[in-house]
């Protein structure tokens, strides 16, 4: 495993591989690493040559600076954890070497960018399609590898694809959880004890939505129901829950209006402060 810190000589590294045809996955994260972003790595050894793993905390996708300054920075054992699993290079770039110049781009990433996250955090997704665009220009992977916790950032990373129109093959890897349920998340470091016991309430209420659904009750009653019962919590603040089409994001009215396959279906997702640290998490109906 290489620890690389420049873009020049990242792409001396990998020009050198793709000359022998080496395929080459890459893996997006912020560091602060958890079983969540070993599956992705997992999933990207199995399928490339080579796996190229960024850790990079992106400045440009925090609208909340206090947010950006508390987010867990763990190099050291970020590096341990990857140590034995089959990573060729992980690439961690200053963030003078990422943006020398301010970034000033803005995409044009559509509806899908303007509801639930994008409402609630401007400037956000352009902030990952620009860090994203970036990344994706200095590896040129085969296949980039992405987590469905961030469900909507999924659907942006595509609608970024169509953009700059590179071919590479974006992979959605499942939720990884805790045994309680949790989402795995790098924010959950900030979590109190007291907060990380009543954090798995979040997922817990996602699943009974399910029952609900299937006791009979309509899209705006289970969105209505999920917020109260989040909200009952001690030091939980649903800040949204929206029921949505997972391949539009535009909400959906009725459980009946989405013809279900393997791609399209009732999606909910939430964005819950515990305390005062911001979890997201979703389930499909
Ligand atoms: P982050 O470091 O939070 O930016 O996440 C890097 C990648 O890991 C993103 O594609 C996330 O969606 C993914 N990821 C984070 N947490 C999880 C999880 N619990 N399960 C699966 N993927 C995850």
């Amino acid at each position: 495993m290489q620890v690389i810190r420049t873009v020049k000589e990242l792409q001396d590294k990998l020009g050198e591989e793709k000359k022998n045809k080496k395929t080459i996955g890459l893996v997006p994260t912020m560091g602060a690493l958890h079983k969540g972003h070993i599956s992705l790595i997992k999933n990207s050894v199995k399928d490339n040559d080579l796996t190229v793993v960024s850790i990079f905390v992106n400045p440009t996708q925090f609208n909340n600076l206090t947010d950006l300054e508390k987010y867990p920075r763990t190099e050291d054992d970020d590096l341990k954890l990857l140590l034995h699993e089959g990573v060729d290079f992980v690439f961690l770039p200053s963030v003078e070497e990422v943006y020398p110049e301010p970034d000033t781009r803005e995409f044009d990433l559509g509806s899908i960018a303007k509801v639930m996250e994008g409402e609630m955090r401007p400037g956000h997704f352009n902030g990952v399609a620009q860090i994203v665009s970036k990344l994706f220009d200095w590896v040129r992977p085969e296949r980039a590898y992405f987590g469905e916790k961030d469900f909507q950032q999924i659907a942006v990373i595509k609608k970024l694809l169509k953009i700059i129109n590179y071919p590479i093959q974006i992979i959605e890897c499942p939720i990884v959880r805790e045994n309680d349920g949790l989402a795995l998340s790098s924010r959950n470091t900030r979590l109190s004890e007291e907060q990380r016991k009543v954090a798995p309430n979040i997922y817990k209420t996602l699943k009974q939505s399910i029952e609900w659904k299937n006791q009979g009750l309509s899209v705006n009653e289970v969105k209505s129901k999920v917020i109260s019962e989040l909200a009952n919590y001690p030091f939980l603040t649903p800040e949204y829950y929206e029921i949505v089409n997972s391949n539009t994001l535009e909400p959906v009215s009725s459980w009946n209006e989405i013809a279900v396959t393997p791609d399209t279906y009732p999606i909910g997702c939430v964005a819950v402060y515990c305390g005062e640290v911001r979890l997201i998490d979703n389930i499909k109906y």
